[in-house]
């Protein structure tokens, strides 16, 4: 960051390059929803207060007798300003650049990617999405001013235009907090109006716990004008009401306002736990995947409040990090107020109010799929990548995971589910193991040979297509007492009489098997199929070993060890191709196309399971030697 100190002492500093680039987009392509601007201030403003609310509990002194805490807005019509002022915990001289001058956040660099190739339209949910906080003032304003007082330190002024350079200098300021300052740009002059900021602040920021305070002129007696402070906000926390008490509208309201998003959420989630342990929780299961989610792991808890003071905004020991899409507030009263953060990490209160968070979690993703299964498939086509992660996080929760989970499969049309529930019950009685296969998508699984055997006999097999399938599925081995196995490593067993046909044929096929080990060295077994109908061949890993799918996913990750691990090629003894191979043979075991027929054979299994072959070339050339051969 550059810096220069004038003889003034005023500093002067540049932004950091990536914050240029957001401020332009943002006070240039946001046509509406500008009025955020004040819910980001005023949230921002709620945070502070919350903050040294939180700090004085283990040091009083740092209220500095100043605890009525209250947020301020000051329009000044003469000078075209907007104040918002708060009590919180203000910004030192240190702070305010760390704060005001970079964007220090994960996923900078994509929001700014993505809002470069957003449309104007879907920009402003792009940034609302983002929450983009304090920048957010030069939608509205062309300079702003920030004078702000942290206990113990010296005040400090912080002004900009928003274009690419702020300047700080020490001022005095009495109170403790942070006075953030907007001159208006001309056209948005309205937001000094009365009517309007009690309007903005009404639909965004009602339920803020601290009153959000004006100065309103008031007619008296004998038309005497008094100016009279009034509370905007009705500061209404609406996890403390009884469930019935709430309306939809509050509930869509609220949820917006804490978690950004722009649409209402999915379904609440409200309760008040009674007995050993109180507490209360309002949660809301969100209709998409926030930006946040998208980009980032994403930050995992609802709010903690205890007795209505807000303690953390992320509580990560209240929710497993799979259930991290979850938003909402968890009030109890039985956690000490003064609790530290580290005696929460292991606090055994949180562990019980967990434990009871996610089971109701579980059920109201149960109740939404009875009773709205549309929604339901959204939420999973959005947001079920994140919560099969508990498969391999929370083993005593596996199986009801595993129920919430929707899966295609060989026999549902593509984009229509079943649930492992539905699996079992449409289960032959022959068959004992649930199984399933993983890949790039639903085409290449359902074309796979190794299928063949299975859609024969008129088993199901679940279809997994989504890059987590192959690290979490591994972690589910049973389900309601069932196993559930890779269909790729694992077939059905053949029918006594097939079993017998398969056997001669063993015998039948040994000589030549044994010349194509010889010569297919890369190959860690050749052997006769008992899985294939229609294919010629096809290849499968040891039943231990780790699937084709796993390997490919891993080498794109860059995360394969060492070279992939020998496979197993199986041949269709019933296949014309592998009979005419074996004619081959029959007539002259030493004939060199043997081992170039047999190449061909693995090469075709490598193509069909949507693997890349070691080496196009020597396919290519094999192929042109039969086509050459064809039409002579
Ligand atoms: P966010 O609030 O999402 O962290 P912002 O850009 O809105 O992002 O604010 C950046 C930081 O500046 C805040 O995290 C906070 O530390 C500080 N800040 C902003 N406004 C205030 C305020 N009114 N009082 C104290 N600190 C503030």
């Amino acid at each position: 960051m550059a810096e220069s100190i004038a003889p003034s002492g005023i500093e002067k500093r540049e932004f950091k390059s990536e914050l240029r680039q957001i401020l332009n987009i943002i006070t240039h392509s946001l046509y509406s929803h500008k009025e955020i601007f004040l819910r980001e201030l005023i949230s921002n403003a709620s945070d502070a207060i919350d903050k040294i609310r939180f700090n004085s509990l283990q040091n009083e002194a740092l209220l500095e007798g100043n605890r009525d805490w209250k947020i301020k807005l000051i329009a000044d019509k003469a000078a075209g300003t907007l104040t918002i002022s708060d009590n919180g915990v203000g910004m030192s001289h240190d702070g305010i650049i760390d704060n005001l001058g970079t964007i220090a956040r994960s996923g900078t660099r994509e929001f700014l990617d993505s809002l470069k190739e957003a449309d104007a339209a879907s920009r402003p949910e792009l940034i609302g999405q983002f929450g983009v906080g304090f920048y957010s003032a030069f939608m509205v304003a062309d300079k702003v001013t920030v004078v702000s007082r942290a206990f113990g330190e010296p005040a400090v002024r912080w002004i900009s235009d928003g274009l690419g350079e702020f300047t700080l200098e020490t001022v005095e300021k009495a109170g403790r907090g942070t006075d953030v300052t907007l001159h208006l740009k001309e056209e948005e002059k309205e937001f000094l109006e009365d009517w309007r900021l009690r309007s903005v602040v009404k639909q965004f920021s009602d339920f803020i716990e601290h009153p959000i305070v004006m100065d309103v002129e008031k007619k008296g007696e004998n038309d005497l004008k008094t100016i009279e402070e009034e509370t905007l906000n009705s500061r209404k926390a609406l996890w403390l009401r009884s469930k019935s008490d709430v309306t939809a509208e509050e509930h869509n309201t609220f949820y917006k306002q804490t978690s950004g998003d722009f649409e209402d959420p999915l379904k609440v989630i409200h309760y008040a736990a009674e007995g050993t342990l109180e507490f209360k929780a309002l949660l809301y299961i969100p209709k998409h995947k926030s930006f946040e989610l998208q980009f980032s792991e994403g930050k995992t808890g609802p709010k903690l409040y205890i007795n209505r003071v807000q303690i953390m905004d992320h509580c990560e020991q209240l929710l497993p990090a799979y259930l991290r899409f979850v938003k909402g507030v968890v009030d109890c009263s039985d956690l000490p107020l003064n609790v530290s953060r580290e005696l929460l990490q292991h606090n055994p209160l949180l562990e019980k109010i967990q434990k009871s968070l996610v089971k109701n979690i579980f059920q109201a993703l149960e109740e939404l799929r009875a009773a709205d299964y549309e929604a339901y498939v959204g939420f999973y086509t959005e947001l079920g990548n994140i919560l099969k992660e508990g498969l391999g996080r929370d083993w005593a929760n596996r199986e009801a995971i595993a129920n919430l989970l929707l899966f295609e499969s060989l026999k549902t049309e593509k984009g229509k589910y079943i649930t492992l529930a539905q699996y079992l019950e449409a289960m032959p009685s022959d068959q004992t193991d649930i199984y399933y296969l993983t890949g790039e998508d639903r085409a290449a699984l359902e074309h796979a040979p190794t299928l063949e055997a299975f859609r024969h006999k008129g088993w199901d097999v679940l279809l997994l297509s989504d890059p987590i399938d192959d690290f979490v599925f591994p972690m589910l081995p049973d389900y309601k007492g069932k196993a559930l196995k890779p269909a790729d490593r694992n077939a059905p067993e053949l029918a006594p009489e097939d079993q017998k046909k398969a056997e001669e044929a063993t015998e039948t096929f040994k000589p030549l098997l044994s010349l194509l080990k010889e010569k297919l060295t890369e190959l860690k077994d050749i052997r006769l199929s008992k899985r294939l109908k229609e294919s010629a061949s096809c290849l499968v890993a040891d039943e231990g070993a780790m699937g084709a799918h796993m390997e490919q996913l891993l080498q794109k990750l860059g995360k394969a060890e060492g070279a992939p691990a020998p496979r197993i090629l199986e041949l269709n003894p019933e296949h014309p191709a592998v009979q005419s191979l074996m004619k081959l043979h029959g007539a002259n075991p030493a004939d060199p196309r043997v081992e170039t027929h047999g190449r061909l054979l693995y090469d075709q299994a490598v193509l069909a399971e949507g693997s890349r072959l070691a080496n196009p070339s020597d396919f290519i050339r094999r192929i042109n030697e039969l086509l050459v051969k064809d039409g002579q």
